[in-house]
């Protein structure tokens, strides 16, 4: 977040009743301008080189007021003293702290959060914030390599990963759909089937075109370190889904259920975290992906109740033929005519 473009709107921050100030207008940018995890201290510093007449307590009353104004947000490293945060479109994450040089690196993990979540639920606790950092040895301490560049910017980082992510779930959802297509003895239910997988081959191209619209703003973003962890989410589903597909057993209507459970998932999924993060590219690209996957699965619902239809029908018809077909008068396959005349 280190362009000024991402600096927020501060007239509408500002808490009801409150005058505007330069002071802390100087503060907050100041504060903004910065990557990473500050003490109140760091800030003081970094401010009274801006302006030396700007106090301590007027620093300090200004972290607060970023604090809730949703600006900052507070860290805790267990060094005995807090650290600050950018929260401003940058999503809740996760930290790895390193003893040996203090710098601290970001992640978010969807797995993490599902189990976290499920050990809650378990214990019937109401989960209101939960913190994971994990302390050790980087890897420029334990290799001497150099670190990576910390001014590289979060929410490029975010949306490259959100990308990425959901060009693997679009790869995975297209090899499900071609493998439906292979597997599916109803005519219709292939057609949809290869409508999905051919909209998916689209859907990739298009989202690995933005891909690489992102690269070009940042030379190494490719190389950079993952910043969103979501193995088991989305793509997940997908994976697991066409192997049910390939199971014995499996008719057309236990594939369009895979198929809903997958498209299900991954909307909720992606609707999820989508409406969490802050207005981003990353955020875009999940709202936007959560959209083609509710259409998938509004379709496959729909045509899921049309072959249960034509199922029952098709049994009514064959209970209607019976007693024509026991005469076996006939070697013609039944058809549409064998039907009507069997009333
Ligand atoms: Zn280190
Ligand atoms: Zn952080």
């Amino acid at each position: 977040m280190a362009s000024s473009a991402a600096i927020p709107d501060l007239d509408r921050l500002r808490p009801a009743g409150t005058k505007r100030s330069s002071k802390r207008d100087l503060i907050v940018n100041a504060f903004l301008k910065q990557e990473g995890h500050l003490s109140a201290d760091d800030l003081v510093e970094l401010i009274k080189r801006e302006d030396h007449r700007i106090s301590r307590a007027t620093v300090y009353r200004t972290l607060l007021w970023m604090e809730e104004a949703g600006i900052a947000r507070k860290v805790d490293f267990g060094e005995g003293r807090f650290r600050f945060e950018h929260s401003y479109r940058h999503p809740r994450h996760f930290h790895l702290i390193c003893k040996t040089c203090n710098r601290s690196y970001e992640f978010l993990s969807s797995d993490i959060e599902a189990l976290v979540e499920e050990v809650a639920a378990a214990r019937a606790f109401t989960a209101r914030q939960s913190v994971v950092q994990i302390y050790g040895t980087c890897e420029s301490c334990s290799t001497g390599r150099a670190p990576d560049d910390t001014s590289s910017n979060s929410e490029l980082l975010f949306a490259r990963d959100a990308l990425r992510i959901a060009i693997a779930t679009e790869r995975s959802g297209m090899e499900f759909y071609g493998r439906g297509v292979k597997l599916v003895k109803d005519a219709r239910a292939r057609e949809i089937f290869r409508k999905l997988a051919t909209e998916e081959v689209h859907h990739l191209k298009t989202l690995e075109n933005r891909y690489q619209e992102l690269l070009k703003q940042d030379p190494q973003l490719e190389s950079r370190p993952t910043f969103l962890f979501f193995k088991g989410a989305a793509n997940g589903l997908f994976s697991t889904g066409a192997e049910q597909l390939t199971r014995d057993g499996v008719d057309d209507l236990e594939a369009y259920r895979i198929g809903i459970r997958c498209e299900r998932g991954s909307h909720r999924f992606f609707k999820r975290y989508g409406e969490r993060f802050e207005d981003s590219e990353g955020k875009r690209i999940f709202l936007e992906f959560a959209e083609e996957e509710r259409e998938h699965l509004e379709l496959l619902i729909r045509e899921y109740r049309q072959l249960v239809k034509r199922h029952r029908s098709d049994a009514g018809n064959k209970r209607r033929l019976k007693p024509s077909l026991s005469e076996r008068s006939s070697k013609r396959p039944k058809s549409k005519r064998a039907r009507s005349t069997a009333h």
